[in-house]
């Protein structure tokens, strides 16, 4: 699954950031302590240490992403091993440039792209059914095709969503 790349963000006061397909105001306080993301209905409170330049405020709220997306995906990959009647032995949360997700069939292990968290949450279920299918069907053929059918009959929506949305300006190929 592809996707463009991001326009850059300076992690600063007042700039828009997307949570599950929701645009919020990042705040931007500066205090010693343990670095922290809170969530609230408006705003992504950053609290991170005194002095601490773009490139620690971006390690700080990519860490907190990957917090929500472990805590998200385990149970979407457990309904979908139910309903796929497949084992995934492991995932991998990754910043990948052109892609949403992959799968390496012959472990059974499936990568999902960590720019999944600012979309909306059906589309991370998605890419993690379609990855999933590939544990049956390496290639996009005719019979993976059936099978997202089957399974995901709204696949076709899902994957225009991800295709059209800003993120996402290239032809998904995943
Ligand atoms: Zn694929």
């Amino acid at each position: 699954m592809n996707q463009a790349r991001e326009t850059l963000r300076q992690f600063i006061e007042r700039e828009s950031h997307y949570l599950w397909g929701r645009r919020y105001l990042l705040s931007v306080k500066y205090r010693d302590g343990k670095p922290s993301v809170e969530l609230d209905h408006k705003r992504i409170a950053l609290s991170v240490r005194p002095g601490s330049d773009q490139i620690k405020r971006a390690a700080v709220l990519h860490e907190w992403h990957k917090k929500l997306l472990h805590a998200a995906v385990p149970p979407l990959i457990a309904k979908w091993e139910k309903k796929l009647g497949v084992t995934v032995t492991g995932y991998f949360l990754q910043r990948m440039k052109t892609k949403w997700g992959g799968c390496n069939h012959r472990v059974a292990h499936i990568r999902l792209n960590t720019e999944l968290v600012k979309k909306p949450k059906d589309l991370l279920e998605y890419v993690i059914v379609h990855e999933m299918t590939h544990l049956h069907e390496p290639t996009h053929s005719d019979r993976f095709i059936a099978i997202l059918d089957q399974h995901y009959p709204s696949w076709h929506e899902a994957r225009a969503e991800l295709n059209d949305l800003p993120l996402a300006a290239e032809t998904w190929k995943g």
